[in-house]
């Protein structure tokens, strides 16, 4: 017997045409590549969104063309977001940092038809017009003053005098929620990148994870800015949550840096912030360089890479925010598991909390997890044993677009390369990236414990753990240290101080400095290039 409940598809439309009728006055912010700042509205953002559909559907984008951005979290992109998958077509968000090789072989592998750019890309934009793609059409996100001059990009038009012409009314269309909605595509360690396509359903389901209290909580009640780039995993998902919640949101364009960050959280009363530690690390060393406590911010989502409980204790014991570790990625839309604490954790001591604190979080209703050994099988949640981390749920990838040969699934489970620990009260720990391990006489040492004791040292700003060569051991751990801005440390104190923090076999054999780590294109460490360039080290022992 079926239930007799009306059928409404989870479209991305309906999002913002809820939006639309009752958040219609709340406030869309954000900074401009040329540099004021753009106040905008959710019912504004939903007018110019239809005016944007209008001129798509004119221009002959189809239902399942895609379209490509290379853009900073601004107005414009959010209109996209909703325009682009609204009429049913394809939204592809290109990462502007990845290598030109990576870029031509992904705006050819989605065949992406059209590409908005900011004006900050017009060099990657006439770089794809160089190459031979499918792209027939340019679009500056900009207006007819400051259009880009002698670009030679063919159909090229400014975003404003694009959609100026067209009607303010759209009647969204509706179709399968299981359309494709969004195309992200992920870096691996090795081979070409491979695009993850989001659909209509992953999406809205994902919107109601990301709003959930034990989740990244948007609510109405916050002032949201994402600084998690709207070209990567959709910016978490969060344009998406906050038009269904009504948050008011702000988007820092291409001010990542700490002290246009401080001055946007600072104007706009900023409650809660998204981005990956690098980002934090920017605004906290800013902060401390001008004695700046914040005065709004309530909370702080950490992920994206290990959030070392040095940042932790920065945000909650100096600035009075909470921080949300959550664990995530591309192709689980990206959130798998948050850290909240439990009733049973309220009267354990600071450092008890943080050793709850520090772990990845617990698996949100929609997720699966399991972990199992090399062999496939299932190893215990006993918070010791680690292994292979799989992932299965409605928002997690089923398979990769366009493309038929794919280890990365054992049948519905996804394999995240991610080595991890699962506890009793199901609280997930990263260890390690399956590729990155350090394994020192048969037994592994987590790189990420070692990174996140040394970031505790003051006088640390970034460290990296590799393995490197060893006689008897077959590897030893190197840590790899970029110190703070004018900070004196050295390496034999930074080795005494991890013998109070680390195991006696898990310290690291040697300490080298570094001016800067290799960063890839979402801002995680790029271990293999430091293996590359330490692969002759010798280590004193
Ligand atoms: P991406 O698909 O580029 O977002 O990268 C996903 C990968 O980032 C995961 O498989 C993890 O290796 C890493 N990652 C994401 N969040 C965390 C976290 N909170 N702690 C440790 N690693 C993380």
């Amino acid at each position: 017997m079926l239930g007799q409940m009306s059928h409404q598809p989870l479209l991305i439309s309906y999002q913002l045409r809820f939006a639309d009728r009752f958040h219609h006055n709340i406030e869309v912010i954000s900074r401009s590549v040329e540099g004021p700042i753009d106040r905008s509205s959710w019912g504004n953002v939903a007018r110019r969104s239809r005016k944007l559909a209008n001129a798509l559907v004119a221009m002959g984008v189809k239902a399942g063309d895609r379209v490509a951005t290379l853009a900073w979290n601004n107005n414009r992109h959010l209109e996209l977001y909703f325009a682009v998958s609204g009429i049913g077509a394809v939204l592809h968000t290109v990462n502007p940092r990845l290598p030109l090789d990576q870029l031509r072989y992904i705006v050819d592998h989605a065949e992406d038809g059209v590409l908005f750019f900011d004006n900050t890309f017009v060099k990657l934009a006439q770089y794809i017009a160089s190459q031979q793609l499918p792209v027939k059409r340019y679009v500056a996100m900009t207006d007819a003053a400051n259009l880009p001059p002698d670009t030679h990009l063919p159909e090229l038009t400014d975003y404003e005098s694009l959609i100026a012409p067209h009607s303010e009314e759209f009647e969204w269309p509706d179709f399968d929620e299981n359309t494709a909605s969004s195309l992200c595509y992920t870096s691996g360690t090795s081979g070409n990148p491979k695009g993850v396509l989001y659909s209509h359903r992953s999406t809205v389901l994902h919107s109601y994870a990301a709003a959930m209290v034990d989740s990244l909580g948007i609510c109405a009640g916050d002032v949201t800015l994402p600084v998690v780039p709207m070209f990567h995993v959709n910016a978490w998902g969060v344009p998406y949550a906050a038009a269904m919640v009504g948050s008011k949101l702000v988007l820092p364009g291409p001010g990542m840096d700490g002290r246009s960050l401080l001055e946007l959280i600072e104007s706009e009363k900023v409650t809660s912030l998204l981005g990956v530690p690098t980002v934090w690390m920017g605004l906290l060393t800013h902060m401390k360089s001008v004695g700046y406590t914040m005065t709004h911010v309530k909370k702080v989502t950490i992920g994206g890479a290990a959030c070392p409980p040095s940042m932790i204790e920065a945000f909650e014991q100096q600035h009075g925010a909470r921080v949300i570790h959550a664990w995530g990625m591309t192709e689980t839309s990206p959130i798998g598991t948050v850290n909240t604490l439990l009733p049973k954790h309220a009267g354990l001591s600071a450092e008890a909390q943080m050793a709850v604190k520090r772990k990845q979080g617990r698996p949100l209703y929609g997720v699966d997890l399991r972990l199992v050994d090399d062999d496939h099988h299932i190893v215990p949640h006993d918070g010791e044993t680690s292994g292979h981390l799989q992932i299965r749920g409605p928002w997690v990838a089923s398979s990769y677009f366009r493309r038929d040969r794919d280890e990365s699934h054992d049948g519905e489970w996804f394999y995240t390369g991610d080595i991890a620990t699962i506890d009793a009260d199901s609280y997930m720990q990263i260890t390690d990236r399956s590729k990155d391990v350090i394994k020192s006489g048969g037994e592994w040492i987590s790189s990420i414990d070692l990174e996140n004791a040394a970031m505790g040292y003051p006088g640390v700003a970034q460290a990296a753990a590799i393995g490197v060569a060893h006689p008897k051991w077959q590897e030893r751990p190197l840590l790899i240290v970029v110190k703070q801005p004018g900070a004196d440390v050295t390496a034999e104190e930074i080795q005494a101080y991890l013998t109070t923090k680390l195991a006696k076999w898990w310290l690291p054999d040697a300490v080298a400095f570094i001016d800067a780590l290799p960063l890839g294109a979402t801002g995680k460490v790029l271990k293999r290039q430091l293996r590359e360039q330490f692969a002759d080290y010798k280590l004193p022992t």
